[in-house]
């Protein structure tokens, strides 16, 4: 049954019958409770509803309201905390992953709010961090401009005491040359001339003593801000790397060790900017596991999260250095694979899903069916992050409804 327009012939084909049977049966009070339960009755109905139901949603085993509000509370959350943050709070990871979550219970959300607690103080700390590191930058200017302000005056006075003592020198020079002249006694001038060069030399003296003093200070504050120097240089530097490690945590999936949502949508916009700047051409493509939902059902997420893994490592092996992936979210991988036409990544497409396909999953002696489909689109100028994606999705959304497996 293909069309739509089939479906409803036949259902219309069949209230006809119906109601026919109805008549022949001789019903007094014919009312749609009755022509419903015939109708439900019939074999034909029952396929084209089953056909028709939206794909994913098992009427037999409806997914909670509840849990369909605990995946959007997480998946929003994952665009903004990084997921080591999420992983730390297994408890919203547990209700994501459970298949029901029991009517009017709140325990998700304390995990929830516990996430964004803790991605509170994170974030605090880095700023009381900073503030200290300002403090004590602050503080250490301080001490330079005292510095400087003492050393100029003690250059000052410096001057004076120079000035000084070429004064005392040079009155010493003409007291010895008075001697010379004002006496004819060469004792007397002798004298005279010893007691002033014992003056010069004790001036001299003292005047090497104060300079050694001097000196020995400014090497003291000058060493005691060198290493004050070098502390706040080593907090900084401990702080910086501090900071790229958070933010490389904050753009990294946990489990599987690639990129996240979050560096996706960051990459999509680069990559937009350089096909508006640079006319570089680049495609998406996005994957999703095969009936995951029955690997955590017949394995136990454990397996689950095994098989999320491998696919990572296979995406790893086969793409090139330059080609970006990440884990979108739950079993959904996106590439984003730069130079690449159309063509070439469904080629690429196609060749990482054969991989996948003929790879053997053996987990603890258990072997695991693992497929995948995937839908490529190529980003155009005038697109946004939603459109090239729309496209993509649309294209697994017709491999899965083609019998998956498929790249489309
Ligand atoms: P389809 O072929 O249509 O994709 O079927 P599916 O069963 O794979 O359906 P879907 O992609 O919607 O299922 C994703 C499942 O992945 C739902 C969720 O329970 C599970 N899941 C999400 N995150 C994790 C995770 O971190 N670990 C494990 N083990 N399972 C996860
Ligand atoms: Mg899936």
């Amino acid at each position: 049954m293909n069309s739509f327009e089939d479906k409803v012939c036949l259902i219309a084909d069949e209230l006809l019958s119906v109601l026919k049977e109805l008549h022949q049966e001789h019903k007094i009070q014919i009312n749609s409770k009755l022509i419903a339960e015939k109708m439900f009755s019939k074999e034909s109905i029952k396929k084209v509803l089953d056909d028709h139901k939206p794909e994913g949603i098992n009427i037999d085993n409806e997914v909670d309201p509840p849990k369909k509000i605990v995946d959007k509370v997480l998946n929003r959350l994952s665009e903004l905390v990084p997921s080591h943050i999420i992983d730390d709070l297994s408890g919203l990871k547990d209700h994501h992953l459970s298949k029901t979550i029991p009517e009017g219970s709140t325990d998700w959300l304390d995990s929830a709010v516990k996430i964004v607690k803790k991605y509170v103080n994170s974030i605090s700390c880095r700023v009381n961090e900073l503030e200290d590191i300002l403090q004590k930058t602050t503080n250490y200017l301080t001490e330079t401009e005292k510095y400087v302000a003492s050393e100029l005056s003690s250059a000052q006075e410096k001057f004076q005491e120079d000035r000084s003592f070429e004064k005392s020198i040079s009155s010493n020079m003409n007291e010895m040359k008075q001697s010379f002249i004002g006496s004819g006694d060469i004792n007397n001038i002798k004298k005279a001339v010893f007691s002033k060069i014992e003056n010069i030399n004790k001036n001299i003296e003292r005047k090497r003593q104060q300079d050694i003093l001097k000196l020995q200070e400014t090497e003291i504050t000058l060493e005691k801000m060198s290493m004050q120097m070098s502390d706040i240089k080593n907090e900084a530097e401990a702080m910086r790397e501090r900071s790229q490690k958070a933010e490389f945590e904050s753009l990294c999936d946990n489990l599987t060790g690639l990129y996240n949502r979050k560096a996706y949508n960051e990459k999509v916009e680069e990559t937009l900017a350089n096909l508006n700047r640079y006319d570089v051409s680049s495609s998406l493509l996005v994957c999703d596991i095969d009936y995951f939902k029955k690997i955590n059902d017949n394995f136990g997420h454990h397996i689950g999260d095994l098989t999320l893994k491998k696919v990572a490592e296979l995406f790893q092996e086969r793409l090139r250095k330059n080609d970006f992936i990440a884990r979108y979210g739950g079993d959904e991988f996106v590439c984003i694979l730069p130079y690449t036409s159309l063509e070439e990544a469904r080629k690429v497409g196609e060749n990482i899903r054969s991989i996948i396909d003929r790879s053997v999953f053996s987990f603890k002696g258990k072997e695991v069916p693992v497929t995948t489909s995937m839908g490529v689109s190529t980003f155009k100028k005038g697109d946004d992050a939603t459109t090239v994606f729309e496209r993509a999705d649309a294209a697994l959304y017709l491999a899965k409804h083609s019998g998956r497996n498929m790249v489309k």
